[in-house]
């Protein structure tokens, strides 16, 4: 599409002044007004509180909960969510979610992605929103589920007043209660959003180059850690990308989800219900795949043993043979129906028979690890 021959198409010129106006505030005027004047704790306040609510909005609401529909919840926190994150200025709801559903459905395609990492790194972090790109068109019938929220097709009606009043508004009058309206719109309003845009961006350019691909190799996203701490867990890209109706990102308890941990804490207190789950057994399968890739490629160099290329193929057999087990033990689930759930033996005895196969691709993974590192080149 992005060939160096062809014309690019004309700048978005709204979008362009937008970015430029916004980063010069929050990068240049803010840091000057704040080493010459000072902020006020206030606008430091204010900042803060603005920008975890609007990022976790954006990573709940526009994300996990609207474009991917992960959880359920009731009205009041669909509200607050529309609101906060409506402060991040990313576009409403609906908007955000029909291109979010592309990236993910043609994601790396450099003809439908509307931000693939493939037309280069700059065009995933913002320039797919400077220029009118075929590709970042809109298409509304990606989201006929979200026309039927009132609280979505409210925001989207009202968005721009809203935008105004929120990044503006709200910042100026808070400073004007606090004696500081200066400082705060630069603060609370240009530095805040200026930064957590760059964050959020990130998702798009950095999550898709830098970092893990432990459960699929079937795309550029990556699991990085450090993206996931300024993007209040969406750093686990690529699982997310492998297992996007899950509400979490980053899985195990150590990884820094506060995304996963907020729609856990609102199910907890009734406002989010339904909340979907991957199957344990279907993630440790993903990621053994992953590694059968990796040694594959590595035993096919022609100075790979053949006592190793053995132990391979017998390991790769016991695998097949373990997912083929628990696919069996699925369809034998649905077929005892409500009696599997309802039935305290029926339960116990499905529960055991799962730990086991996930029990046998635990050890695997770890027999397989073994393997890795036993083909890395020893030092001579
Ligand atoms: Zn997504
Ligand atoms: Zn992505």
């Amino acid at each position: 599409m992005k060939t160096m021959t062809e014309p690019k198409p004309p700048l978005v010129v709204s979008n362009v002044i937008f970015f430029v106006t916004v980063n010069l505030l929050g990068f240049v005027a803010a840091p000057l007004y704040g080493l010459m004047v000072g902020f006020s704790g206030w606008a430091w306040l204010a900042a803060a509180v603005i920008w975890i609510a609007s990022g976790l909005s954006i990573t709940v609401g526009y994300h996990r909960l609207w474009s991917h529909r992960t959880f359920r919840a009731a009205w009041p926190l669909r509200l607050a969510l529309a609101v906060f994150g409506t402060f991040s200025l990313q576009n409403s709801i609906l908007i955000w979610a029909a291109r979010h559903r592309v990236h993910h459905r043609h994601v790396d395609d450099v003809d439908r992605d509307p931000h693939s990492i493939k037309s280069g790194f700059w065009h995933a972090h913002m320039g797919w929103m400077t220029r009118h790109w075929k590709t970042s068109e809109v298409n509304f019938d990606e989201v006929p589920d979200l026309q039927k929220d009132p609280i979505v097709m409210w925001q989207h009606k009202l968005y721009w007043p809203a935008v105004w009043t929120l990044n503006l508004g709200v910042p100026a009058g808070l400073g004007w209660l606090a004696g500081d309206v200066l400082g705060m719109i630069l603060l609370a309003g240009a530095f805040r959003l200026a930064f957590s845009q760059q964050c959020t961006f990130f998702i798009n350019s950095l999550a898709h180059t830098w970092g893990r691909r432990g459960h699929s190799l079937d795309n550029t996203a990556r699991d990085n850690g450090w993206i996931a701490l300024v993007t209040w867990g969406e750093g686990y890209h690529n699982f997310h990308h492998a297992f996007q109706a899950d509400y979490r990102n980053g899985l195990s308890w150590w990884h820094f989800d506060p995304g996963k941990w907020l729609v856990a804490a609102c199910n907890w207190v009734g406002l989010a219900r339904e909340l979907k789950r991957t199957a344990k057994f279907k993630v440790q399968r993903a990621r053994l795949q992953v590694r059968f890739l990796e040694l594959e490629r590595r035993l096919a160099s022609p100075d790979a043993l053949t006592t190793w290329r053995e132990v391979f193929e017998r390991e790769y057999q016991q695998f097949r043979e373990t997912v083929n087990q628990w696919q069996a033990v699925q369809a034998e689930r649905v077929q005892a129906g409500a009696d599997a759930v309802r039935d305290r033996w029926h339960k116990i005895e499905f529960r055991t028979r799962y730990k086991e196969l996930e029990y046998r691709l635990k050890m695997q993974g770890r027999r397989l690890a073994a393997l890795q590192r036993n083909l890395q080149p020893q030092p001579a």
